[in-house]
């Protein structure tokens, strides 16, 4: 589904993704660590083209989006992302932040769209909330609005980066369950995590960055439980 090709990007002279070279199949949950400043959210950001590599290719359904004539919003609306700061609009309900950008993007009409994001607050538990503003919510609230809106555009592929370091920690739990429910339906899911205990249970991969390369990957009992790199060594141990 998604394929990346010697992926580069630089800021300035911060040389930050030096050559990236993986792969995420349909329906496979891939989960990537590593130390702070190895260009993690950098990876999931070219991923969505929020940033432009300067070399490179990144193929999403066998389409290359870093091709100047690809059409940038199709590609993107296959997409979700969900970030560690939720970024609801503050000023629209819960409802309406799951249905504006489906009316503008995907063009659904108002009660086909509030149907469908009626449907995926339900999956996240918040059907209960749909006539709220985000600010009478609690973070996991939020975040968990923030996934609904992503799903209800019916992306190919979910991107998570970091989606729970925001949280108080009595609140990580239930944005966790609604992921790894996501991943039992089958959803093909990209997630930047520091949490270890989630990477080994629901990850079909994990791979370990290091200063803009991937140093290693593979099943998490492998990566995280019996690690053959001594920089994800080191790494695990800060960590656990
Ligand atoms: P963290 O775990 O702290 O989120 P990360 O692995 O996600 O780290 P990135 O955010 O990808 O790391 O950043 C990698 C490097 O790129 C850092 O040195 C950072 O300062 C730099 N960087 C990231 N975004 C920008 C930007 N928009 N402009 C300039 N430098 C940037
Ligand atoms: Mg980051």
């Amino acid at each position: 589904l998604v394929e990346i090709h010697d992926l580069h990007k630089s800021f300035g002279s911060n040389h930050v993704l030096r050559g990236i070279d993986f792969a995420v199949e349909e329906g496979e949950v891939v989960c990537v660590i590593g130390p702070s400043g190895s260009g993690k959210s950098t990876l999931l950001r070219c991923v969505n083209l929020l940033e432009v590599p300067e070399k490179g290719k990144v193929l999403v359904s066998g389409e290359d989006i870093t091709d100047p004539d690809c059409h940038l919003d199709a590609a993107r609306a296959r997409i979700g992302m969900v970030f560690q700061q939720f970024n609801l609009f503050p000023h629209l309900s819960v409802l309406a932040n799951c249905t504006v950008a489906q009316t503008t993007v995907l063009r659904r009409n108002a009660s086909a769209a509030g149907e469908i994001a009626r449907a995926n607050l339900d999956r996240v538990g918040l059907n209960d909330k749909v006539n709220a503003y985000p600010m009478q919510l609690s973070g996991g609230q939020q975040q968990r609005v923030a996934i609904a809106r992503a799903l209800s555009m019916d992306p190919a592929l979910m991107l998570f980066d970091e989606p729970t370091s925001a949280l108080d920690p009595e609140l990580v739990g239930d944005v966790l369950t609604v992921m790894r429910k996501l991943a039992l339906d089958g959803m093909t899911m990209l997630v930047v995590t520091h949490e270890m205990a989630f990477a080994r249970e629901v990850a079909d991969r994990v791979v370990f960055m290091d200063g803009g390369v991937i140093v290693e990957q593979g099943p998490p009992a492998e990566v995280i439980g019996n690690p053959q790199q001594e920089r994800t060594r080191t790494f695990l141990r800060r960590v656990l």
